[in-house]
C-alpha cells in the first residue's frame, strides 16, 4: 500500500513539465557520474513537501484560502534555502522542481545548505498590501513548524520583495520572543538585511558574462547583450553589463519588447520603466516581437524571467555566442541537445550564472550571526571571488571530461550532496 503510494507521488510530481525536466537533468548527470541506485534515489526526491491552505481576509470582508507550498529538497548539508514566490501559476511540482535546483545551486557554490522553494498561488498585482501582509504573515504561522534560522530560510522571488520578507520576520520574531533575521535573507537594510543583495543576481550574471567574453578572447567593451526580462535580475543584468561598457540592444518584459541597434539608454530606459511600469513604449527603441528578440544576433543573450523560453522551437535560431541564464531553467533538455550539437554558444547554466542572489543570502545569513553590517564593496568583492572561483571550477571540469557546462556544473553540484549523504550514512 504504501508503495503503491509513493509511487503515485512520484508520477505526480513528474507530470509536471518543470519537475520531469529538473529530473530528467538529474538522470544524465546521475548516469555521467555512475551514482549508484540509492544514492540517486535519495538524491533526486525531496525530504519534505509541505503543502497549507492559507485563509485570508481580503479588504472586501470575503474570506479567501490560498494554496500554498513549501519543498525542502534535502538538509543534509544545513538548512534549506530557496525563494517564496507568489504567482497564479504555482503547483507544488514547479515549487518542487525549484527546490532541487536551489539545491545543487547551494551545493556547486559551496554554500552550507540544501535547497528550498515555496509559493503561494495568488496574483500579487490584484491585491492591496493589506491582504498581502494578512496572506504572509499567516502563510509564516501554517509552516511555523518547519521553518527555522537552521531549518529553512527563505527569501524573495518573483511576486515578492523585502517587504515580504519584513512581514515573515516580525510574524517569526513575535513568535519567538526575539528578534530573529537570520530568519530570512534579502530583509531591508534597516532590519538587518544585507548591502548588495538587492542587485547580487543581476550583478552575477553580469559579471560571469564578462568572464566569458575573456574566456573567448572577446573584448568586453563594446560587445553587444540582450536581456529577457527588466525585473529585479533582468534590470541590475542591464546596469552591470551597461557599467562594464556592453551595448544593451534588446531588452523586453511581460508586455513587449524593444530595440536600438546602436544600444540603449539604459539610465533613460530605467527613467522610462519606473515611469509608466514597462519597457514598453521607451522613445529610444523600436518596438521588436518579444519572441524575436531571442533570435537577433549579439554576444551574449541573457534570459531573466522564465522558464523553459530556450526550446527544441527556437534553439537552433539564436544568434548569440553566450547564453547567460539569469533565470531558472530557462533552457529544455531538448534546445540543450540542440545547444550541445551546435557547440557554437557557450552556456553559463542558471545554477551557475544566477547564483550571485543565494551567495549574498548567504553573506547576509552569516552577518546575522555575527551581528555585524559589511560594506557593499566588500559583499561584492567577496562575490565576484567567489562566482570567479566556481566559473573556473565548472569550465575547467566541463574541458576535462567533454561534457556540456551544464552536465558540469550539475556534476560538481550532485556529487558534494551525494558524498556527504554517503559520508553521514543512513538513520537509522
Ligand atoms: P521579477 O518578478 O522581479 O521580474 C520578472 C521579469 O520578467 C519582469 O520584468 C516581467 O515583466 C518579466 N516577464 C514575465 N513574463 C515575461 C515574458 N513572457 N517575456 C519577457 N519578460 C517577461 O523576477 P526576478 O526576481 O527578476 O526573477 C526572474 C527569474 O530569475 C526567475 O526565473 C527567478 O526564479 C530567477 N532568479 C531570481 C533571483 C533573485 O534574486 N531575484 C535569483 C536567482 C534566480
Amino acid at each position: 500500500m504504501k508503495l503503491v503510494h509513493i509511487k503515485r507521488m512520484r508520477q505526480e510530481l513528474l507530470q509536471n513539465p518543470v519537475f520531469s525536466m529538473a529530473a530528467a537533468q538529474f538522470d544524465q548527470v546521475a548516469d555521467f557520474l555512475d551514482l549508484n541506485e540509492e544514492l540517486r534515489e535519495r538524491c533526486k526526491w525531496p525530504k519534505r513537501l509541505i503543502s497549507v491552505t492559507v485563509p485570508v481576509k481580503l479588504d472586501s470582508g470575503h474570506v479567501q484560502v490560498f494554496f500554498a507550498h513549501r519543498v525542502q529538497h534535502h538538509l543534509t548539508r544545513g538548512p534549506v534555502k530557496g525563494g517564496l514566490r507568489y504567482h497564479p501559476a504555482v503547483d507544488l511540482g514547479e515549487v518542487a522542481a525549484l527546490a532541487m535546483w536551489m539545491n545543487w545551486k547551494c551545493a556547486l557554490m559551496d554554500l552550507p545548505y540544501g535547497g528550498g522553494k515555496g509559493g503561494i498561488a495568488c496574483d500579487p498585482r490584484t491585491m492591496s498590501q493589506g491582504e498581502l501582509e494578512r496572506m504572509t504573515r499567516r502563510f509564516t504561522m501554517e509552516i511555523l513548524p518547519f521553518i527555522g534560522p537552521e531549518i529553512d530560510v527563505m527569501a524573495p522571488d518573483m511576486g515578492t520583495n523585502e517587504q515580504t520578507m519584513a512581514w515573515i520576520t516580525d510574524t517569526y520574531s513575535t513568535h519567538q520572543g526575539y528578534f530573529v533575521p537570520s530568519i530570512v535573507t534579502g530583509k531591508p537594510l534597516g532590519l538587518q538585511g544585507s548591502a548588495g543583495r538587492a542587485q547580487a543576481t543581476g550583478h552575477g550574471v553580469a559579471f560571469l558574462a564578462s568572464s566569458a567574453l575573456h574566456k573567448l578572447g572577446m573584448a568586453v567593451e563594446g560587445a553587444t547583450a540582450v536581456v529577457q526580462g527588466f525585473g529585479n535580475v533582468g534590470s541590475h543584468t542591464v546596469y552591470t553589463l551597461a557599467n562594464y561598457g556592453v551595448k544593451i540592444c534588446g531588452v523586453s518584459d511581460v508586455q513587449g519588447a524593444v530595440w536600438n541597434d546602436t544600444g540603449l539608454d539604459t539610465y533613460a530606459l530605467r527613467d522610462h520603466v519606473a515611469k509608466v511600469g514597462t519597457v514598453v513604449g521607451f522613445a529610444g527603441a523600436e518596438a521588436i516581437d518579444p519572441e524575436q528578440l531571442l533570435c537577433q544576433p549579439c554576444d551574449v543573450l541573457a534570459p531573466c524571467a522564465l522558464d523553459r523560453v530556450i526550446h527544441g522551437g527556437n534553439a537552433a535560431n539564436l544568434q548569440c555566442k553566450i547564453l547567460a541564464e539569469g533565470a531558472n531553467g530557462p533552457t529544455t533538455p531538448e534546445a540543450d541537445a540542440i545547444l550541445d550539437q551546435r557547440g557554437d554558444i557557450f552556456v553559463i547554466p542558471d545554477i551557475l550564472c544566477n547564483a550571485g542572489g543565494v551567495t549574498v543570502s548567504y553573506f547576509e545569513w552569516v552577518q546575522n550571526f555575527q551581528h555585524y553590517q559589511w560594506t557593499e564593496k566588500e559583499v561584492i568583492s567577496k562575490l565576484e571571488t567567489l562566482m570567479q572561483k566556481t566559473f573556473e571550477k565548472v569550465t575547467a571540469f566541463a574541458a576535462k571530461h567533454g561534457i556540456s557546462q551544464r552536465v558540469a556544473a550539475q556534476s560538481i553540484a550532485i556529487k558534494t550532496v551525494a558524498d556527504a549523504k554517503a559520508q553521514r550514512g543512513m538513520f537509522p
